[in-house]
């Protein structure tokens, strides 16, 4: 039976990207030697990783004076990285939830931090509006998409300060104005490769300017001057993470990734809105593109169970919503096609007529 992965991360990646690497790992190269087993030092990664450093630049349109990194530790490592290197006295954290949290819980070991609005009230189901950030601090941090909570920014915010984003999980799905970040940071296990490695894209003007001792692992601008290469790299997901974004160039880039996530989501966002079993949890405006979250209705939900049975016994996995939300989530990333979200459309309104 074909799967359809709805997981929210790790979670569903190009098939493309998956072969080449599966290929990879047996024969990377035509070297006879396994892509886990040759010193990343040598020609063959290093070319791989020289290359992955280029596409994310192509593809994000990121201007001169950036530089893109492939590092460890997760997007969690960047909630305590970026602090370390820009927080000098105070920082503006915008709390659109779980991860914009820890975030700021790590921040506030290196200064002030100013929480500029926040959904928590609602349980984060929408995103602050008109709040201020102050002009006097070191960054204002943003999460770009919520993937807990199925919240997104639509667009770029404009404010004084340089922006730092986590967009772990919604990297390469839409054109970003790169020139409006200082740092912009992402996991890659969403939307761009497999665990283990993240990306960093950081405006080489805002390093150097905190006084504070940084340790070498930690510090961005001794994996700049070394190449993103100053320890060993997560060799196996930079490949994927290049393989992904090939596949990606060849389908048009990001602004057709966008338009095909726009229609991805409002078939499913119109069939939560009509379907009587279902309703959405996010406000509309606020809606994610990547992470559909939606629960049953008052009068429905003794049936949560039954429409998780149902939708597994049709090859879909991955859409129990996170125990904060509750109900289900369907995340529904770049690599997802709009043959799987139909699939899951269709079981709706299946379920709905039995019901
Ligand atoms: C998954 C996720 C994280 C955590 O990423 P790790 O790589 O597990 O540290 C952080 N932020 C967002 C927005 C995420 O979706």
């Amino acid at each position: 039976m074909q799967k359809h992965n709805f997981s929210a991360g790790p979670s569903i990646l190009p098939r493309e990207a998956i072969e080449a690497t599966a290929q990879a790992v047996l024969n990377f190269n035509n070297s006879g030697l396994s892509l886990m087993e040759v010193s990343h030092r040598g020609k063959d990664f290093e070319s791989v990783i020289i290359e992955a450093r280029a596409l994310v630049k192509e593809l994000l349109a990121v201007p001169d004076g950036y530089s893109v990194l492939f590092l460890g530790g997760g997007a969690s490592l960047q909630f305590c990285m970026v602090p370390f290197n820009l927080l000098e006295k105070k920082a503006a954290y915008l709390n659109t939830g779980t991860w914009a949290n820890k975030a700021m819980k790590e921040a506030k070991g290196f200064g002030e931090v100013v929480e500029v609005a926040s959904s928590k009230e609602a349980n984060y189901s929408y995103i602050p509006k008109n709040y201020t950030v102050p002009d006097d601090v070191d960054y204002f941090h943003i999460t770009t998409n919520n993937t807990i909570f199925g919240t997104e920014l639509a667009d770029d915010p404009k404010v004084k300060p340089y922006l730092v984003a986590d967009m772990s999980s919604d990297i390469f799905s839409r054109p970003v104005d790169v020139a409006r970040y200082g740092l912009i940071y992402a996991g890659a296990q969403k939307n761009l490769s497999c665990a283990g490695v993240t990306l960093v894209i950081v405006k080489d003007e805002i390093l150097g300017k905190v006084s504070r001792h940084i340790p070498s692992m930690l510090n961005y601008k001794i994996h700049i001057d070394g190449d993103s290469m100053y320890n060993t790299p997560p060799c196996l997901p930079v490949y994927t993470a290049l393989q992904t974004m090939k596949w990606l160039k060849t389908n048009g880039g990001v602004a057709s990734a966008q338009k095909r996530n726009k229609t991805k989501a409002a078939l499913l966002y119109s069939e939560i809105d009509r379907n009587k079993l279902f309703k959405g949890t996010a406000a509309i405006e606020d809606r994610s593109l990547m992470n559909v979250c939606f629960v049953m209705n008052e009068a429905y939900q003794e049936l949560e169970k039954d429409f998780l049975a149902f939708a597994q016994e049709r090859g879909m996995v991955g859409l129990k919503g996170h125990r904060s939300v509750g109900g289900f989530r369907a995340s529904i990333y770049n690599a997802m096609s709009i043959e799987s979200v139909q699939a899951l459309v269709d079981a709706m309104k299946e379920f709905e007529k039995s019901h």
